[in-house]
């Protein structure tokens, strides 16, 4: 087992990130402007010559070459981009400081490193070896064909700069083949493409035949022992010689072997002349293969999405359904179904398996892999899209022979998504998964009618019921009647009030989580916030029918409740359901309904701020262990983090984190409508997280979503380590409810 560096505190992980960035951005230009600062007086004729043992004639070559080598270098992308226009429109160029900024911080900076540290760090010293030594090359030629700048101490400090350059980019090629080759990470599962070793060979080859090149160059001339004059007027100092390191330290062997000056530069010219070619051969290679996603992975960051992440769990380019009856296709079934930015998502892929490393469905044995589901796409686009452009072009039309949703890629894939996030989340390239599995499942949902049969019946039973919850004996009114029983009159919502208060399906109809609406009634009460409810009028959010694919089934619902919220006066809406207020907050607006919309962790957090939640000292809940679980759809899709923990911090109990939390939660298992559809084989995901619960000190489990109360209540129930701890779950109104709520009030209940 490898050494791989583990820094679980966000913000550990970001200090390192920032002194590695540190290190890459600023050290160079540093050690070089130290070097002007500090080279000895009597260096200010330092220089070298740049066609040093090389033929007039050489430069005509080299110039030539690079310009053939740009051409064919642009024609790659270009040759790519026609297969992605085989998709449909998309607007991905709006808001274009927008997009710099992502690209500069993304981009350019690489801002997803520290979710990786060892290939992050690996990556980066390749990047900005490998920058720098091109920059360095262009100012040769600058230097050399326009104006000579590169002398005394500049020319001292400028050539110790690019030496760091090239070691770091030898170190980080070293350390990618160790990785591949040695290690075999498990994210290479995938094995290694025709061009990934070459590649990295190719690389190593040209850093060193370069300080090959360049020691030979300083043995024969800066390290002969004297000032000396080495053609064209210039003349060579052996002071200048450790300015460029490595070329010093290989000079320096060569000579104490013995080896003669002519030797010496014969070897130069020697692999002068393969550097050349290797070096031009690299740039070509950037617009093909593995090495595009310098070009291409640049562009797919630019034309990332810009919306958050719980508006785009909708699908792609979504437009309301006017008339189902006439609508054309629903969902992405084949290639040409896709976008354009869906089908360059997939062919920027390189490989890399950082998706589905942070993967629940892949790590807990179902068939769903976020990279392997790419690439099975790009290799089927890379199989017949050259075809289907070549018809286009004839003006003839294509019927690709095989569908993608549910062939190319498997039915099972398609469903084991729970929408979780995570792999768009690690995703150095910002590839968009989720919209890609959705568009497929709507596909086969809404045009084939292919679904689990779990799902059949979920679906089945929201059309004809109203709510998900089959076999329940309760109605949206029982806790109401419950409560009043009690003497708590929770108010109607008539459009007086400032809240409506959105219980949600499972709030109203699951006796568990009943439990969590009232206290969150008692607390609202108590708190004396202006609040109502629904009541029989509420409805489904339409969050599980799109999750589950039916989008027409979603819009109605969705439509429905966006004209009561409209005629009732709505204006705030508080949600305990994570996946309600992500609806409600992020794809309501794309049906014209925009409401203000906070989860109940965060109005919670902000009465006890107000001091409107008064806590008792040493409450019930004092010094107890607990661990939160952050759901998906609020901490990753919508950046709800601290709410729920200042409210857990004011009961009094102890917050320990598992080691996956905040946005790098794990799911509970019910993301993407599978709290009603069962999983398709493999370990059962809740089970993974309790057991991930289980092994911190917390004897309690506190959660802020009705979906993982469930998932965990099931689990602490059946994991071993869980049952034996006697391990509890409760959501966070609870636990506060039991830390403010007077004892009579709650003893009534
Ligand atoms: S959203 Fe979650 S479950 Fe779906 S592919 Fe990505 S990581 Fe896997
Ligand atoms: S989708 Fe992104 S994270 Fe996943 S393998 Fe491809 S490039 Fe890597």
């Amino acid at each position: 087992m490898a050494w791989e560096p583990k820094v679980a505190s966000p913000r550990a992980r970001l200090a390192l990130t920032a002194a590695i960035y540190f290190s890459a951005l600023v050290l160079a230009p540093l050690v070089a402007a130290l070097a002007v600062l500090v080279a000895r007086q009597g260096s200010a004729e330092a220089t070298r010559e740049v066609f040093f043992n090389i033929a007039k004639w050489a430069r005509f070559v080299a110039y030539g070459a690079t310009g053939v080598v740009l051409m064919v270098l642009a024609a790659g992308p270009l040759l790519r981009a026609r297969l992605w226009l085989l998709g449909k429109g998309e607007v991905r160029w709006d808001r274009p400081w927008e997009r710099a900024k992502v690209f500069f911080l993304y981009g350019l900076g690489q801002g997803r490193l520290p979710n990786d540290l060892y290939a992050g760090l690996m990556h980066l010293l390749i990047f900005w070896g490998w920058t720098y030594l091109f920059i360095g090359t262009l100012m040769l030629a600058f230097h050399d064909d326009i104006k000579e700048f590169l002398k005394g101490n500049v020319y001292l400090g400028y050539s110790l700069a690019l030496d760091i350059a090239g070691l770091a980019a030898t170190v980080g090629v070293l350390m990618a083949l160790y990785r591949r080759y040695v290690w075999k990470h498990p994210k290479m599962r995938l094995g290694s493409l025709w061009d990934d070793g070459m590649l990295l060979a190719l690389m190593l080859a040209i850093l060193l035949s370069g300080f090959l090149v360049e020691g030979m160059r300083v043995g024969v001339t800066e390290l002969r022992g004297e000032t000396i004059d080495v053609g064209d007027g210039l003349v060579t100092d052996p002071d200048w010689a450790p300015w460029s390191p490595v070329g010093f330290l290989i000079g320096k062997a060569a000579l104490a072997a013995g080896a003669s000056q002519t030797l010496m530069l014969n070897i130069h010219k020697a692999f002068w002349w393969l550097h050349l070619p290797l070096a031009l051969g690299w740039v070509a290679w950037v617009g093909y293969g593995k090495l595009s996603h310098i070009l291409l992975g640049a562009a797919n960051i630019f034309f990332r999405r810009l919306s958050p992440t719980g508006a785009a769990l909708a699908g792609a380019a979504l437009v309301p359904i006017e008339d189902f009856e006439k609508a054309e296709r629903f969902g992405a079934g084949r290639l040409v179904d896709f976008t354009w930015k869906q089908l360059m998502d997939v062919d920027v892929c390189v490989r890399c398996g950082r998706c589905e490393a942070h993967c629940p469905a892949y790590n807990t044995g179902k068939e769903l892999t976020p990279m392997g589901f790419l690439q099975d796409m790009k290799a089927y686009m890379g199989q017949v899209g050259p075809k289907m452009w070549a018809a286009r072009w004839r003006g003839q039309s294509w019927d690709e022979e095989r569908a993608v949703a549910g062939d190319v890629v498997s039915f099972n894939t398609i469903w084991d998504c729970l929408t979780c996030g995570a792999c768009e989340q690690q995703c150095p390239f910002f590839i968009e998964h989720i919209q890609k599995l959705i568009d497929m499942r709507r596909y086969l949902v809404m045009e084939e009618a292919r679904m689990p049969e779990t799902a059949q019946a979920t679906l089945m039973q929201l059309e004809q019921r109203g709510h998900p919850w089959r076999g329940t004996q309760l109605t949206r009114t029982s806790w109401i009647e419950e409560l009043a029983a009690q003497g708590l009159q929770v108010p109607i919502f008539d459009g007086s009030q400032e809240y409506l208060y959105w219980v949600g399906c499972t709030g109203a109809l699951v006796e568990r989580n009943v439990q969590v609406t009232k206290a969150m009634a008692r607390l609202l009460l108590q708190a004396g916030v202006s609040f109502g409810v629904l009541g029989a009028e509420e409805v489904c959010s339409g969050d599980p029918a799109r999750r589950l694919g039916n989008e027409y089934l979603f819009q109605l619902q969705a439509q429905q409740n966006i004209e009561t919220f409209k005629a009732k006066g709505v204006r705030k809406i508080v949600a305990n359901c994570p996946h309600c207020f992500n609806v409600m907050k992020n794809e309501y607006p794309q049906l014209g309904g925009r409401f203000q919309v906070v989860h109940h962790t965060q109005l919670l957090a902000q009465l006890i701020s107000e001091g409107r939640l008064r806590v008792q000292d040493m409450g019930e809940l004092w010094g107890v262990m607990v661990t939160y679980h952050d759901p998906c759809y609020l901490a990753r899709h919508n950046d709800v983090l601290a709410a729920p923990r200042q409210v857990i911090a004011a009961t009094g109990a102890q917050l320990v984190e598992m080691g996956r939390h905040r946005k790098h939660t794990f799911c509970c298992g019910a993301g993407g409508g599978h709290m009603w559809v069962e999983e398709s084989g493999g370990r059962r995901v809740n089970h993974v997280r309790t057991e991930e619960a289980a092994s911190t000190p917390a004897r309690l489990i506190a959660v802020a979503c009705p979906f993982c109360l469930q998932m965990f209540e099931e689990g602490v129930g059946s994991v071993p380590t869980a049952a034996q701890k006697g391990m509890s779950v409760l959501d966070v109104a609870e636990m506060l409810e039991r830390s403010v709520v007077r004892p009579e009030v709650r003893r009534q209940a």
